[in-house]
Parts: structure tokens; sequence; C-alpha cells
């Protein structure tokens, strides 16, 4: 029954997105199979990509992956043919979020972006830029999961050394909002979290004018997602809810008051302020 209800989810979150899905059983093989060369348009819409991941989850969830694409013949297939991947996936590395697993999909099939806490800086906004915008995956997924380790470190003021102390401040501003609605609530913890993705998604159309435009151009859909390790489930956000705001530049967006954080309504992300120096 879960596993329906989640295909349920998965298929009203479908089409609250507007997504194409066909009606017809698709063989992802063959799709996959069937793309394009890098740089031609893409073999699959984002409503076939996301159907791809939901069922995958389902399929993981029941136990029973059908361990597709992970043999012999495909690792030659692409190894001579190219990568052709369906999605883009920005995930937490942490080993208990085995993304092509959990999705069970294939070699080849998901471009995957893994650094601690799902931040969106530099490097792996240039990442997701490539998979987006080089390999022209049709959806872009930012999960992030339960328990993140990352996230869990902010919340504690965990002392941090070396080169994490410029990772974790992408995460600090999503804690900050976290704390400020649900501070003594057994919530906080996973909502840090799911504010965390929305900070991710948030990053990235900052950042990335590749990304806002292969939205607007109906080319690409970005959610956000949210790993469940206890159970194995990926639930799906949705599209951020402030998507029209973040389709505009930054440089033409009001700018924010003093304290940094934007009267916004929930689910809200919390802005970068000066004091992360980030
Ligand atoms: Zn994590």
């Amino acid at each position: 029954m879960r596993v329906r209800r989640l295909l349920l989810v998965g298929s009203l979150l479908l089409a609250s997105l507007r997504l194409v899905a066909s009606d017809t059983a698709h063989d992802q093989a063959h799709s996959q199979a069937a793309a394009p060369a890098s740089g031609a348009a893409p073999a699959v819409d984002s409503g076939e990509a996301f159907r791809f991941l939901v069922e995958g989850n389902a399929r993981f969830l029941e136990g029973k992956p059908s361990g597709a694409g992970r043999d012999d013949v495909r690792r030659l297939d692409v190894a001579k043919n190219g990568q052709h991947p369906f999605a883009t996936v920005l995930s937490c590395s942490d080993s208990r979020v085995p993304v092509e697993l959990l999705f069970d999909q294939g070699i080849g099939d998901v471009f995957v972006v893994r650094v601690a806490g799902n931040v969106s800086d530099t490097d792996e906004i240039g990442t997701i830029e490539y998979g987006v915008g080089h390999l022209n995956t049709p959806l872009l997924v930012v999960m992030g999961h339960t328990g993140c380790g990352a996230v869990k470190a902010v919340m504690d003021g965990a002392e941090v050394h070396g080169s994490i102390p410029a990772l974790v401040d992408n995460v600090a501003p999503a804690v900050r909002l976290a704390r400020s609605k649900f501070e003594g609530s057994p919530r906080l913890f996973q909502e840090a979290v799911r504010m965390n993705v929305w900070m991710s998604i948030e990053d990235i159309f900052k950042h990335s004018e590749e990304v806002r435009s292969l939205v607007k151009a109906g080319k690409l859909q970005v959610v956000g997602a949210l790993y469940m390790l206890e159970t194995g489930a990926v639930i799906w956000m949705g599209e951020h809810p402030e998507k029209t705001r973040l389709m505009t530049p930054p440089g033409s967006r009001p700018s924010l008051p003093a304290g940094g954080t934007r009267p916004t309504a929930k689910p809200a992300v919390a802005a970068k302020t000066a004091a992360t120096g980030h």
C-alpha cells in the first residue's frame, strides 16, 4: 500500500507540474539506446524522466529492483556511444544515499552530483550546468535526506575545521530559518533538511543563468526531494514555491531587508546574509 500511495503522490505531483507522461508502457532501455548524441534534443521529456525515478524508487521500496543497465552490455554501450542520462540529481555524499540504487537505475542513466549537505556552490552548479546544458537532461532533482550530518552539524553548532566551514556555510541560512519557525519542535531537524533543499535550489537559480533560461524555455524542470533513510522512500517536494521570483535575475530583484531574511510565505527559504560571508 505504501508503494501504491507513493506512486499516487508521484502521479499527482506529475500532474501538478503539468508534466507530460506517456500512457504506454515505456521501455526505458530502448529510450536510452535511442537517445541522440549530446547536444541534440533529449530522448525523454521531464515527465518521463520523473516517472522513471518514481517507478525506480517504487521497485527499490518493494525490494524488487530490476537491476537493468548494470551489465557489461550497457557498460560497453555507453563507453562506445557516450552518456545520455535522463536526469541530473544533486544529492548528499552520505553513503546511505546511493542514488542509482535507490532509484534502481543503471550505468549512464543518471548524472549525479554528490556533495555533503547537497549544497549548490560554484563547482556543484558548474557540474549541474554540464548535466542540464550539455547532456540536456530535462529534469534536475535536488535531494536532501533525513539524518543529514551536514545539516545536523550546523544545527548543533559543531566545531568544524579545514575546508568544512566554507562548505557548511551554505547550509547555515536554511538552519536559521528552520530555527525561526520550528525551534523546540521535534520536526526541527527534518524541516531544516527540507529548507536546505529549497536553499540549494535557490542558489542554483541565483547563480546559473543557464538553468534559468532552460527553465524559462520549458526544457528543464527543477524539483526538490527528500530521501527517508529509514524507509527508503523518496518524498517529492515539487518545484520551488517561489519559482517565479527565482526566475528573475538576482540584480533586478528587490533588495533584502535589514537582517537578511525575506518576509515570504512558507515554505520559504532563508536568504543568505552578509554574515555568512558567502
Ligand atoms: Zn547528508
